[in-house]
């Protein structure tokens, strides 16, 4: 289809969506913060996707100027004016955005629920482990609107349906509806592994507007896909992607990024356009699940090469193919490598290790947990606000906020980037307080200082890899961090 008649389509898709979704409240338009709000934009058509967080000005100049009491310091004066262009207001200082970025939000800002471990594909890397039984005590319909009552009263703006396969469910419609009266985006990632009936149903949920975001986890194209996920699913999920697409505009991929698929991310990206998706979202291969199995870990995680090399690879993909891109957070030490200013970073709201903070995720018996790919609390998910008010609440995140450890307590982006990601640090040494092993800067860093920490489970080496530190390495503070990001990327100088 030409470029200005799927324009078209998608224009006339927005403005049925934003009828059909009517019947339900508007999303959550704004929630208040110590340091203003966060203003979330597209109401009912969706469109533009965004959350904004804003200073006291902004959010008094929006009209939200009546915060619950206390939450503002007493220095804010109300505006005088509430309709008075603040945009002229000076910006946050950088010491202010980073001590900002070391406590936690109100609230998070999506929660990922695993709806059900029920999955009969058998991913060799799955990372909840998925089975045809699913897990012991799953929760159902009732129970998870429980949820969706305690995630709205806590302010939470969407909900990342996931499984298992989430589609399977029989209740999935009325999930769906209920998460919309409550002023809730649910957005959907599946498989498409489903019999026909199942995807004619999930089209028609799509269709109704119950959906943010739908993405199709689609890992490579072809044989790529069978190399990661172990089977060879790429037909029947190219088919729902392409039935999806055709009712929805926000229909994107979830692609988990190997060793092995790394050099195939432009076949990926030219089939993206071809089925002209919303968006292609890069994941990194989590030690997770079954993904967490020795063997399929050491050969799925990227290499340090292909890590230092992602951020000018998928950018220049993302040009040329016209698509947008998202890396998960798990990639912030991969960005950040490549030395962006940080007032772009911030601006683009990259952030690092989001877990028990910006986001929350549970199991499908309603766990809590910080991030699906980090063990469970001893919390539900339906008391959400009572955990986050104990003094030990998701400790392991806490405590590298509070103490974190060289090289990051030195990092310029350390409160952006805030260690890399904890499940791998866990997985590898055993230490959720350990800086992310697989982030350039700490590899560069520890090959300078050739240091020594006991890892009692260390990755084994692979082609690509960077040599392992030695005595004759340069001293500590000789070179700049990550010395191989020589030149800034053109687009983010
Ligand atoms: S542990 Fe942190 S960085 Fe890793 S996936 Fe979870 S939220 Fe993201
Ligand atoms: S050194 Fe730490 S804070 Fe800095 S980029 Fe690496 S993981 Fe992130």
């Amino acid at each position: 289809m030409l470029r200005p008649l799927r324009l078209l389509r998608d224009i006339v898709l927005r403005l049925r969506r934003a009828r059909r979704r009517r019947r339900f409240p508007a999303p959550r338009a704004f929630r208040y913060e110590r340091f203003g709000g966060i203003a979330q934009l597209g109401g009912r058509s969706g469109w533009p996707q965004a959350l904004v967080f804003v200073d006291h000005d902004r959010a008094q100049h929006l009209g939200y100027g009546a915060p619950p009491p206390g939450l503002w310091p007493p220095s804010v004066e109300p505006s005088a004016d509430p309709a008075s262009d603040s945009s002229q207001a000076p910006a946050l200082s950088a010491a202010a955005i980073d001590d900002l970025l070391r406590q936690p939000l109100s609230a998070p800002l999506e929660a990922h629920l695993q709806l059900t471990n029920r999955c009969a594909a058998g991913c060799k890397g799955c990372y909840t482990g998925a089975t045809v039984d699913g897990a012991p005590q799953e929760w159902g319909l009732a129970e998870w609107c429980r949820a969706l009552d305690e995630l709205a009263e806590a302010g939470v703006f969407h909900v990342a349906l996931g499984g298992g396969e989430s589609a399977l469910l029989p209740w999935l419609d009325d999930l769906l509806r209920y998460a919309r009266r409550r002023g809730i985006v649910p957005n959907l990632t599946t498989s498409g592994l489903y019999p026909d009936e199942v995807l004619q149903r999930v089209c028609r949920l799509a269709e109704q507007g119950l959906f943010g975001q739908i993405n199709v986890s689609i890992d490579g194209v072809h044989e790529d896909y069978a190399r990661v996920r172990g089977i060879d699913g790429f037909a029947q999920a190219d088919r729902a992607l392409v039935a999806l697409r055709r009712v929805s505009p926000d229909v994107g991929i979830n692609c988990v990024l190997t060793r092995d698929t790394f050099s195939r991310l432009p076949q990926l990206f030219s089939y993206g356009r071809s089925r002209d998706v919303s968006e292609i979202e890069v994941l990194r291969f989590k030690p997770a699940g079954r993904g967490a199995r020795r063997e399929v870990y050491q050969n799925s995680r990227c290499s340090d090469e292909q890590h230092r090399a992602l951020l000018p690879t998928v950018l220049s993909l993302s040009r040329q193919h016209g698509l947008r891109v998202r890396l998960d957070c798990s990639f912030t030490p991969m960005v950040v490598h490549h030395q962006p200013p940080r007032q772009i970073v911030q601006f683009l709201c990259i952030y690092g290790c989001a877990a028990g903070d910006l986001l929350v995720a549970a199991r499908s018996s309603g766990q809590l947990s910080a991030c699906s790919f980090f063990a469970s609390t001893s919390a539900r998910v339906d008391r959400l606000r009572a955990y986050q008010k104990e003094p030990a609440a998701f400790p392991e995140f806490q405590r590298y906020r509070e103490t974190p450890p060289e090289p990051c307590r030195s990092c310029e982006y350390r409160a952006l980037c805030r260690g890399g990601c904890r499940a791998v640090a866990q997985h590898i040494h055993h230490d959720a307080h350990a800086p992310d092993p697989e982030c350039p800067r700490v590899i560069d860093w520890q090959a300078r200082t050739a240091m020594t920490q006991p890892t009692q489970d260390p990755p084994a080496a692979q082609p690509g890899d960077p040599p392992t530190a030695s005595a004759t390495d340069s001293p500590a503070g000789s070179q700049p961090l990550t010395q191989c990001a020589k030149r800034r990327l053109p687009v983010l100088a």
